[in-house]
């Protein structure tokens, strides 16, 4: 993979080109109108061509004054865009389609870019996120065919506006597409019977997934692929090690929302919910097993931290999530919630006991703070961090199957005392 710095490809003339999409005209965003005609007759044979299409080269160009991006792909893509406040961004929607840039550093932040993500939102959904350095609005959203049937260019560019501006870009285009940034992150809205007595059902939250990276250790493994690799492994321990219905808010690589896995939760009648991460924090020197649990105040200032970084989930995967907190507080208040919260420090202490000799553990591992995913108030729940990715050890801990078998048993070995006690009771 070489780098070319200096190669810019031009736009082409709009003149050949094929208008599929959108396109921002006096702030407002129009429907989208997919007027491609698949002109690509597929005579080639389409043997290894992947089911969707590969966004195979993006770039980012310009400086504060005008940003180029664009994003090439091989088949036509239905692109849609909308911008969100508070931080500025600017989302953009696709069917799913699959990322996979040739030269990854040429979409480097620059100009009215403060950053980008891409990823998965659902089975059939992809999205990207570019967070603005500030105000600032596609004066383009196109795209254009660049190689008849086979190499498509979305251009968006980028130039400033006023906060004031942005303001009435945002509250315009919400009352026409009321756009939240929500998507449906689930298919099952059903309700799911009451179970069988003497049954149980624990929802395993593999953190983060798809858009959503989670924390990234030194070595490139990111938390969102380890959390649903140790995830599965506990989901089939709990299953196997008694009277357990096993429930994963996700099995795969697609994002799921704070919110969403909250209702996934409730929806099956969860009686746990243990959510499984392994973050980055700024002190690089802690590490060990963690077990969060709800509570309004956090215990201590790294439980503040990693709540708040670990509630921008939503954010960061272009969804607004202000009203977030407040639903925290409003639940703590609940009685319900009260009791609830002592059957999640019972499990917390339960789970720190199981796991004590055999799993590196944090000072003070019992700790809490306003986890959004851990407020479902008739839900016991439990957010653990397996350990710290920004920590040299517990990464290369972390890598070994033979801790995540270790760690998952002993998980599994937890749940099953706790429930016996209840039992008991
Ligand atoms: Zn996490």
């Amino acid at each position: 993979m070489t780098r070319s710095p200096t190669r810019l490809p031009p736009v082409p003339a709009l003149g050949r080109a094929v208008r599929l999409l959108v396109l921002l005209l006096g702030g407002l965003v129009l429907p989208a109108t997919f007027a491609a005609a698949t002109d690509a007759t597929d005579d080639a044979a389409p043997a290894a061509r992947p089911p969707t299409a590969v966004v195979f080269a993006g770039r980012i160009a310009g400086d504060e004054t005008s940003t180029r991006l664009f994003f090439d792909f091989d088949r036509p893509v239905d692109f849609s865009h909308f911008m969100m406040a508070s931080p500025e961004r600017l989302v953009i929607d696709s069917p799913a389609v699959l990322f996979r840039f040739a030269e990854p550093e040429l979409i480097e932040p620059r100009g009215l870019v403060a950053g980008i993500r891409y990823g998965a939102m659902a089975r059939d959904r992809s999205r990207i996120v570019v967070t603005l350095a500030g105000p600032a609005r596609a004066a383009r959203f196109e795209v254009v065919e660049l190689e008849p049937g086979a190499k498509f260019r979305l251009v968006v560019d980028l130039v400033p506006v006023t906060a004031d501006e942005y303001g009435d870009l945002v509250s315009r285009q919400r009352a026409v597409l009321g756009v939240s940034g929500e998507v449906v992150t689930k298919g099952d809205r059903v309700r799911v019977p009451p179970k069988p007595e003497g049954r149980f059902t624990i929802v395993i939250d593999p953190g983060h997934g798809g858009i959503d990276g989670g924390a990234e250790g030194a070595s490139g493994i990111k938390e969102k692929d380890l959390t649903l690799a140790v995830a599965s492994k506990i989901a089939t321990k709990v299953a196997a090690i008694g009277p357990f219905d096993v429930k994963m808010t996700r099995e795969e690589d697609v994002f799921v929302s704070l919110q969403e896995r909250v209702n996934f939760a409730r929806r099956n009648h969860a009686d746990l919910v243990i959510s499984i991460h392994a973050d980055s924090l700024r002190q690089k020197w802690v590490r060990g097993a963690t077990v969060y649990t709800l509570s309004r105040e956090a215990s201590d200032e790294l439980a503040r931290e990693l709540a708040q970084s670990e509630n921008m989930s939503d954010q960061i995967a272009g969804l607004d999530s202000r009203e977030q907190q407040d639903v925290v507080n409003d639940i703590l208040a609940d009685l319900t919630a009260r009791e609830t919260a002592k059957f999640s420090r019972a499990f917390s202490t339960t789970l720190v006991r199981t796991l004590a000799g055999d799993v590196p553990l944090i000072k003070n591992p019992q700790r809490s703070a306003a986890f959004v995913v851990l407020k479902a108030p008739e839900i016991p729940s439990v957010l653990v961090e397996l350990g710290y990715l920004s920590n040299a050890t517990d990464e290369k801990m972390m890598a070994d199957p033979t801790w995540e078998e270790d760690i998952s048993a002993q998980i599994a070995k937890a749940v099953r005392s706790f429930f016996e006690a209840r039992l008991a009771e």
